[in-house]
């Protein structure tokens, strides 16, 4: 199964792929964990994306899309994956679109999780405390919740539009989430 999981920063995106993955048997990709990987180990391209990332703004879509190719080229996602924090914006649709065509790999569907905005902004910070993300910083937060308004909103149009997306309450416990996640792809 291929599926897009959409949602705001903060919406549990990446908590609800991780178990999706082990419910569905695919691998979950995720561009900000492996740009996250790449500015700890500090290769080119991390060394490239730390400030940008740390302001909470968008990687060009150029590296994106390099760094995406790559990925979904690797054997374990031929039955599918989980595609999570791609697309970002509209250009990336297109480039996604034209990828997985020529790849011959068509989009299953996309699932976007609704949470509400001041529950984001809790979530953000109570992670920040935890986890120490640089991109958690209330400013760098504002930031990335600003660009999801006026950049990935539109993602969410765009999937509406051709009438792949599914919509999913994003409010709940993590299984409870889950369990809804699950009944919007049977
Ligand atoms: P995420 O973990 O998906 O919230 O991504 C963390 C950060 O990585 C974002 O705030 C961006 O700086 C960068 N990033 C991740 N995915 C993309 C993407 N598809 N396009 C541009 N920047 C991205």
């Amino acid at each position: 199964m291929r599926i897009v999981l959409l949602g705001a920063p903060g919406s549990g995106k990446g908590t609800q792929a991780a178990r999706l993955k082990e419910a569905l048997g695919v691998p979950h990709v995720s561009t900000g964990e492996m740009l996250r990987q790449a500015v700890a180990a500090g290769t080119p391209l991390g060394r490239q994306v730390k400030d940008v990332m740390a302001r909470g703004e968008l990687v060009s879509d150029a590296l994106m899309l390099d760094l995406l190719e790559e990925r979904l080229s690797r054997p374990d996602v031929s039955n599918g994956f989980i595609l999570d924090g791609y697309p970002r914006n509209l250009v990336q649709c297109q480039a996604l679109a034209a990828l997985l065509e020529r790849l011959g790999q068509p989009l299953d569907a996309a699932v976007l999780l609704e949470v509400p905005v001041a529950m984001l902004i809790e979530r953000l910070a109570g992670r920040a405390a935890q986890e120490g993300r640089s991109d958690d910083s209330p400013e760098a937060v504002k930031q990335r919740l600003r660009v999801y308004e006026s950049q990935t909103a539109p993602v969410v149009e765009y999937f509406a539009a051709q009438s792949r997306l599914r919509r999913v309450d994003g409010v709940g416990t993590v299984e409870e989430v889950s369990e809804r996640l699950l009944a919007a792809l049977r």
